[in-house]
């Protein structure tokens, strides 16, 4: 059903990023920005990652001799360096998720420009080098976006969904491989139940959550697709929905013929491919239109 699948490496049939967003309490103090502080409840439930869950994470993946990717709000890279180390300690992927959470698509340009800037210092400050990947907030990618990440030589983007294989986006004379994940393989719609958010999904057991994803990998496997997860320490990391996530990646590993990467490894990978002559990708350019449909201006709707 791919009609230009990727060459993986070592013949694999599939390529897996077990990916993660690190949002903390970034996200309750942007969309309550009145009244973050009092919200002492979401805070605990957000920052079960600095205390719960990426610790969980790091250890598990240690076990299993994986290294994974983590984006993370330049804000928490500030606020919780010690975080930080654990994932660099574990040889992990750090990349950009926004500054505090904000949504890029509901910024003017300059705002825009203004948070991506302070998320890429912080970012250097702590990492030291260059961020290669970027994860819109809330996935909110604005037509500003592109033209920014490409102009501070991001390598790839992990926001956008409109393809099962890795595409480059085209933004004048500049473009960046974008991998795509989709929400089906977001854990938000089966377990996040928050007034704070509004989000209040009635909450799955780790099960039904897990015959999605697996699901996806399942027809990733058979059509030689990609497979990347948007999960959230605090929210799949709790300790039945973990099990779960363990019991996964075992199935995965149990079926054999998948790479196992990183984001950036996947773009890694690509990029060689690309510049090597053995695969082109679909080249889409970005925004597709600049403004609102002239046609909604007209006539009744
Ligand atoms: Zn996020």
């Amino acid at each position: 059903m791919i009609t230009n699948p990727v060459p993986w490496p070592n013949g694999a049939r599939c390529a897996v990023a077990m990916t993660w967003d690190v949002d903390i309490d970034s996200g309750v103090n942007v969309y309550n920005p009145d009244r973050g502080d009092t919200l002492i409840n979401s805070q605990s439930q957000t920052r079960y990652d600095v205390h719960a869950a990426v610790p969980r994470i790091c250890a598990f993946l240690k076990q299993q001799g994986m290294r994974q990717t983590f984006y993370v709000p330049g804000w928490c890279i500030e606020r919780y360096p010690a975080t930080i180390d654990l994932l660099l300690e574990g040889g992990h992927e750090v990349a950009l998720h926004g500054y505090l959470h904000e949504r890029p698509n509901e910024q003017s340009a300059e705002d825009e420009r203004y948070w991506l800037e302070l998320a890429i210092e912080a970012f250097r400050r702590k990492v030291g080098s260059q961020p290669l990947g970027w994860r819109a907030p809330s996935f909110a990618f604005s037509k500003h976006s592109l033209g920014y990440l490409i102009e501070r030589g991001f390598t790839y983007d992990s926001s956008l969904m409109g393809d099962d294989v890795p595409y480059m986006l085209r933004h004048g004379s500049g473009k960046l491989l974008e991998l795509p994940p989709d929400m089906t393989l977001d854990d938000w719609p089966h377990y996040m139940h928050n007034r704070d958010f509004r989000f209040t999904m009635p909450i799955s057991a780790p099960a039904r959550a897990m015959e999605v994803f697996r699901a996806e990998f399942d027809a990733a496997w058979r059509h030689g697709g990609m497979w990347i997860s948007i999960w959230h320490p605090y929210v799949s990391a709790r300790l039945a929905r973990f099990d779960a996530v363990a019991e996964l990646l075992a199935y995965m590993q149990g079926k054999g013929g998948v790479w196992f990467a990183t984001a950036a490894e996947i773009a890694n990978h690509v990029g060689d491919l690309i510049a090597r002559g053995i695969w082109t990708p679909r080249e889409e350019v970005l925004p597709a239109y600049d403004s609102p449909l002239p046609e909604l201006k007209r006539g009744s709707r």
